[in-house]
């Protein structure tokens, strides 16, 4: 049911895991079939240092972590606020039509943590 692309990050995923110092954090949830990622980033000098994603979920949804970090890490924060579920499941060479749902939160997840970044900055700034 997933092609070669998805099934490669799946068995091989890629930035997976936690940073415990992270400079923003964001949390994305599919109600449907109850997938869960969250996205850690690391900024240095507007760029995406390091990114890494916790995921529980379906195939579908660890595979559009995976690939979302992929597409995220190097890019300037304004670049990555650009990033779409589309541009993600396309980069997977496409999902099953009802697995969508569980890619089109990572994305989410990803912009979820550049705001969480940017309110801290904001914060250290008034202060
Ligand atoms: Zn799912």
């Amino acid at each position: 049911m997933y092609n070669e692309k998805v099934l490669d990050h799946l068995s091989n995923p890629r930035n997976a895991g936690e940073i415990p110092d992270a400079d923003g954090i964001g949390h994305a949830g599919n109600p449907v079939d109850g997938d869960s990622i969250t996205i850690y980033i690391k900024v240095k000098e507007g760029i995406i240092d390091d990114i890494k994603f916790k995921t529980f979920g379906c195939g579908a949804a660890i595979a559009a972590s995976s690939m979302l970090t992929v597409l995220a890490k190097g890019k300037a924060i304004e670049e990555a606020l650009k990033i779409t579920n589309e541009q993600v499941a396309e980069a997977l060479g496409g999902l099953p039509p009802h697995k969508i749902n569980c890619s089109n939160i990572a994305a989410d997840a990803l912009h979820a943590a550049i705001a969480d970044y940017r309110s801290k900055i904001k914060f250290t700034f008034l202060r």
